[in-house]
């Protein structure tokens, strides 16, 4: 019996690295509470996503796949060996992105680099580790002060906070990993660096031209991002609080109240949403979290996000399998804690009438104390909008296609589950009851909460009812020896 997956409703997004993704060790993963694989780009050439998600693949077909893009970054040159640089030296800055990095000259991959940036600014080198203040222009160059000891190496990443720099939406990376991501059909792009609609445009006009229907989740990690909020929500499937980067493009000291002002509007929005980075960051090295670490996990969840990530953790991490344990317990107490029901206008995402039903069947699944919500969806919209009132109850999805399954594994408190078309609403009933009864160890008085939808047409629900499983079971005339078959 699966009934501990009744449970937990916070959903776990998993870095995975090629170095380390047998099937194996990703079904360990997934049994200890992992939805969604994260594949990212910057770190990989294409043979290690293809590896990563094959294995993925192999171990469930609910797992669905997030392909991670660089986004429009800047970022040094190699160097030939770590460089140790010390506070106060003077450095160049160039954008000769062919010539290697050096003590004299840090060189990165963007030509126009000192056309944009004034003096007076700082630049953030490798998430911070390096520091340097600019003092002058030379030309094409920039001449800046160093303002801490450090050392740099190869393809770092370099952040100059409050300066926008007019970089392309898609880097020529990207397109090589977009078009893999295509060929793979994996369920989510998660775009770097988006800092406006058309970022997200780009590359969903990129995604048209393959006819492909993979959705994106468009990263805040910069003050831009911040700032346009509105616009990307409209127009991206999922956002990710981008913590890593977010955390040095605008003072630290904002990201709690930004993470907590982007799920409360995309909770609004019907647009699922991911905390990322850093959250149990000490496990990388030690086999338990840091009180600090259990709060962060803890707070997300308060703020009743769909998602929380992994990067390092289960990437590059030594105790990836406890990571994703770790998370899963804290999810499932916080959920435990309090009725998470949110008061909201049904909405209207896929129609009034399915938007209202989807609001009345969570209201009386928490009020009746039903044990679960048993609700059937075209292309999941309408479970997306159901799931968005964070009702305590599990929403039992049964999909009619295997994308929408997946998709739907990145939402709140939903299970899905795959099902071939039926013909009528009593035959949905029918296979559904059938299917959860076999996995879950549910008694004849539990009640259920039934939504279906008209079946000729994907215009989400038109039908509710409520039942004990005795009543249901009857009703569409369920045998004790139909279970055992
Ligand atoms: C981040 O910056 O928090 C993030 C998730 O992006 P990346 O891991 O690609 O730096």
């Amino acid at each position: 019996m699966i009934n501990d997956l009744l449970n937990k409703r916070t959903k776990i997004v998993a870095t995975i690295s090629d170095k380390n993704c047998e099937p194996d060790f990703l079904r360990q993963l997934f049994e200890a509470g992992m939805d969604v694989v994260r594949v990212n780009s910057a770190h990989l050439d294409p043979e290690g996503a293809i590896k990563i998600i094959s294995n993925a693949r192999s171990v469930s077909d609910k797992i669905s796949v997030i392909l991670d893009t660089k986004g429009p970054e800047i970022r040094t040159t190699i160097c030939d060996e770590p460089l140790k640089f010390l506070k106060g030296q003077s450095v160049k800055i160039a954008g000769h992105s062919d010539e290697k990095t050096t003590l004299q000259v840090i060189n990165v991959n963007y030509r126009d680099i000192a056309m944009f940036v004034p003096t007076g600014v700082y630049i953030l080198i490798d998430d911070g580790e390096l520091e340097i203040k600019i003092t002058e222009k030379d030309g094409d160059i920039l001449v800046g002060r160093i303002e801490n000891d450090g050392v740099l190496g190869s393809r770092k990443t370099v952040n100059i906070p409050q300066v926008r720099i007019n970089l392309p939406s898609v880097s020529e990376r990207d397109l090589t990993f977009i078009d893999l991501a295509v060929k793979l059909d994996v369920e989510f792009i998660a775009h770097s660096f988006v800092r406006s609609k058309e970022d997200v445009l780009a590359v969903q006009k990129l995604l048209d031209s393959h006819d492909s229907k993979i959705k994106i989740i468009a990263k805040i990690e910069n003050q831009q991002g911040v700032d346009n909020l509105e616009e990307i929500m409209d127009n991206c499937y999922a956002i990710m609080v981008a913590r890593g980067d977010l955390a040095i493009e605008v003072p630290f000291e904002r990201i709690p109240g930004i993470q907590r002002a982007i799920i409360g509007k995309c909770i609004e929005k019907r647009k699922p949403v991911i905390v990322a980075t850093q959250m149990l960051h000490s496990m990388i090295t030690n086999p338990r979290p840091t009180r600090a670490e259990v709060s962060d996990v803890a707070n997300a969840v308060y703020s009743q996000t769909d998602a929380v990530m992994l990067s390092g953790e289960t990437a590059a991490g030594k105790y990836p399998l406890e990571s994703v344990r770790t998370m899963t317990k804290i999810a499932c107490e916080i959920e435990g804690e309090k009725d998470q029901y949110i008061e909201m206008p049904a909405g209207s995402l896929s129609g009034e009438v399915s938007a209202y039903l989807a609001k009345v069947a969570v209201k009386t699944s928490i009020r009746i104390n039903a044990r679960t919500i048993l609700a059937d969806t075209v292309n999941g919209t309408a479970i997306r909008n159901m799931a968005a009132f964070r009702g305590i109850k599990p929403i039992v999805a049964l999909c009619y296609s295997y994308r929408t399954m997946r998709e739907l594994s990145l939402s709140y408190g939903v299970i899905p589950v795959y099902m071939e078309k039926k013909q009528s609403v009593d035959e949905f009933i029918r296979v559904s009851l059938r299917d959860l009864l076999s996995k879950h160890d549910l008694n004849d008085n539990d009640i259920i909460v039934v939504l279906a939808g008209n079946f000729s047409r994907a215009a989400g629900f038109s039908f509710i009812e409520v039942g004990t499983v005795e009543y249901l079971k009857e009703r569409v005339r369920i045998s004790e020896s139909d279970l055992m078959a």
